[in-house]
């Protein structure tokens, strides 16, 4: 559709005569390198999975450094030991720092650490003590509410089992005394869905998740969150889409990720949120979030709505 501007899709062929078992190796380490979006938490397990699907041949690609810094999500110190398994103690210099800035276009700015940190203080000053994460993904802000003693009831909810999985690697959740294990449950469950374990909480965090629903299941989602679970206060974080031509590299009119379903310039985002709250019964304040730029605003955007 012309209209949507260029796919995040592409036809490659590539033809050689090798045994399957060597070609299926290769497909797995190569697919999720071209594509360069691994979302999920990558840690020592990748680093064996690459050692042994590239044997025999990673050691000797010509792209090899290419390969190992993206398979393992830019991470360096699980670079190094990978280099230093494969006998190449030799650092992986300077082209994958180059990388390293181009590859993610919210990289340079830990943006998502700065709203997590928005995020964070907003149910922290409100006094919650109950609190869900939706579509909490890996964890990172679950992990953050869980060293604070404020929050006695914590809830993380994902669509993706794959995703509550590393949140229950990140936070440990086997290894937590009992104390703490009560205080925090992971939930498997769709915002799209009418869910009663979600109902009467203090507050709820949905941190760059609407970007990724179905428009046309909004309506869904709104009703979901707002008047079946209806926590006091809803925190809810998207990318402000006028900032996308601040990150070079980006496409104009490229989404930021390819799981996004959508993005909304700063307008497009509060007419609907203003709209969401008078439906319901909120109220709704607007803040920036990350560095503000005078004609694009800042790259994420947050609306904090409250009964
Ligand atoms: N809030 C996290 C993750 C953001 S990525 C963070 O800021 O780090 C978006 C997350 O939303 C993914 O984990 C995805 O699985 C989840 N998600 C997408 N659609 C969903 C749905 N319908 N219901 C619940 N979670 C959903």
């Amino acid at each position: 559709i012309p209209a949507w501007g260029e796919s995040h899709y592409f036809t490659l062929e590539l033809t050689a005569t090798i045994p399957l078992s060597l070609l299926l190796n290769h497909l797995y380490v190569l697919l999720p390198v071209l594509d360069d979006n691994k979302h999920y938490w990558v840690d020592q397990d990748e680093v064996e999975k690459l050692l042994k699907r590239g044997e025999g041949w990673l050691a000797e690609h010509p792209e090899r450094d290419l390969i190992i810094h993206r398979y393992l999500k830019r991470q360096k110190s699980l670079t190094r030991t990978l280099m230093q398994l494969l006998g190449d103690d030799a650092s992986l210099a300077s082209s994958m720092d180059q990388e390293n800035e181009d590859a993610d276009p919210e990289r340079p700015l830990s943006l998502h650490q700065q709203r997590l940190d928005a995020v964070f203080q907003v149910l922290k000053a409100s006094g919650a003590r109950r609190v869900l994460d939706l579509g909490c993904g890996e964890g990172r802000l679950l992990e953050r509410l869980l060293q604070d003693p404020q929050f006695v009831e914590i809830v993380g909810l994902d669509v993706s089992h794959h995703a509550l999985q590393w949140a229950r690697r990140r936070l440990r959740l086997e290894e937590l005394p009992p104390s703490q294990r009560q205080r925090i449950r992971l939930l498997h469950g769709s915002l799209t869905y009418k869910d009663d374990r979600l109902k009467g909480f203090d507050a709820a965090a949905v941190v760059e998740v609407i970007e990724h629903l179905d428009p046309a299941r909004l309506c869904a989602f709104e009703q979901a969150l707002f008047h079946h679970a209806r926590p006091k206060l809803v925190a809810l974080t998207t990318p402000n889409r006028e900032y996308n031509v601040r990150f070079p590299g980006l496409a104009p009119d490229a989404l930021r990720h390819g799981s996004h379903r959508f993005e909304w310039t700063r307008e497009e985002f509060q007419q609907w949120a203003r709209k969401a709250a008078s439906t319901w019964g909120y109220r709704v304040d607007f803040a920036a979030i990350g560095p503000e730029d005078p004609e694009v605003g800042a790259p994420s955007q947050m609306g904090v709505f409250r009964l």
